[in-house]
């Protein structure tokens, strides 16, 4: 299938590792245009030459999203290469920590870091979207939506803030041909993962390999999930055929989630 995106500018954040980095990857060989933003800039090359490789370009921006002079950058990059008509909003999870524990200051960087960067990201770019009659907006925010994760009380709460943000400017901006959905991915191996399931194994005295079992057991899928596996789904999100689809908060998990909706 087409996805009809080729040409069309995708902003991605969050590219340098990881899901967005698979994202970007994958939009770019579909066709599509790429800024893609993060803080490491080295990565952010690799990431632009693999895409050379295969005849696609890449545009790597260096940009911290969590201050006003990040975002500037990023806005003018983007000016610079045209309308941004996808945007995949994405950046790292938060630190773990209990509800009852953690400061009003843990949860306002958290709030800096996950939620006004996708509000201010998505305003933004809805100008230019309105102008072109098309866009696509996605957020990437975690299974915790729909089944709260224990002792990651930041992320939790961020990301309900962003679903319950998004569900409500989808119904704002549907007549004007943008959607607006959210993909939370399930357990799924970047190397954010890695880090923490070798902390993981550490405390346990095991080894990294029998870290990802035991969380692999708890998965009807019976092992996690790949970045590009994730990147496939938010490509046909963000695509043209995606089109009657939004308001939606999609959970790629493996079947790990019990509950039914
Ligand atoms: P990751 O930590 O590997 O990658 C995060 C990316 O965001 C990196 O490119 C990083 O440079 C960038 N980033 C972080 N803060 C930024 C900032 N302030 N400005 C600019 N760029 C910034 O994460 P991942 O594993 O690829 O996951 C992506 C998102 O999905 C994260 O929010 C994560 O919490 C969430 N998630 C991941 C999983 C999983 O199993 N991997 C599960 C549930 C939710």
């Amino acid at each position: 299938m087409d996805l009809g995106i080729r040409d069309k500018l995708a902003l991605v954040t969050g590219a340098s590792q990881g899901i967005g980095r698979a994202v970007a990857l994958t939009l770019a060989l579909e066709g599509a245009k790429v800024l893609a933003v993060a803080r490491s800039r080295e990565k952010l090359d690799s990431l632009a030459d693999e895409a050379r490789k295969s005849g696609r370009e890449i545009h790597p921006l260096s940009a911290d999203l969590s201050t006003p002079a990040g975002l500037e950058n990023v806005i003018q990059a983007a000016n610079e290469l045209g309308t941004v008509e996808l945007l995949l909003a994405n950046t790292g999870g938060p630190k773990p920590g209990q509800a009852q524990a953690l400061s009003l200051d843990e949860f306002r960087q958290a709030a800096e870091d996950l939620l006004y960067p996708m509000v201010q990201l998505s305003q933004w770019a809805l100008g230019g979207m309105k102008g072109a009659g098309f866009g696509r907006i996605l957020f990437i925010t975690s299974l915790a939506v729909k089944e709260p994760i224990e002792n990651l009380a930041l992320s939790n709460t961020l990301r309900a803030a962003v679903t319950g943000y998004a569900k409500t400017l989808s119904r704002e901006v549907a007549a004007q041909g943008i959607t607006v959905n959210t993909l939370g991915p399930g357990y799924t191996k970047t190397e954010r993962v890695e880090e923490l399931f070798s902390f993981r194994a550490k405390q346990k005295g095991i080894g990294l390999e029998a870290a990802y079992a035991e969380q692999a057991s708890q998965i009807p899928a019976a092992r996690l999930g790949k970045p590009q596996e994730i990147a496939h789904v938010a490509a046909f999100l963000l695509s043209a055929r995606a089109s009657y689809l939004t308001g939606q908060s999609i959970v790629v998990d493996g079947g790990y989630l019990h509950g039914l909706l």
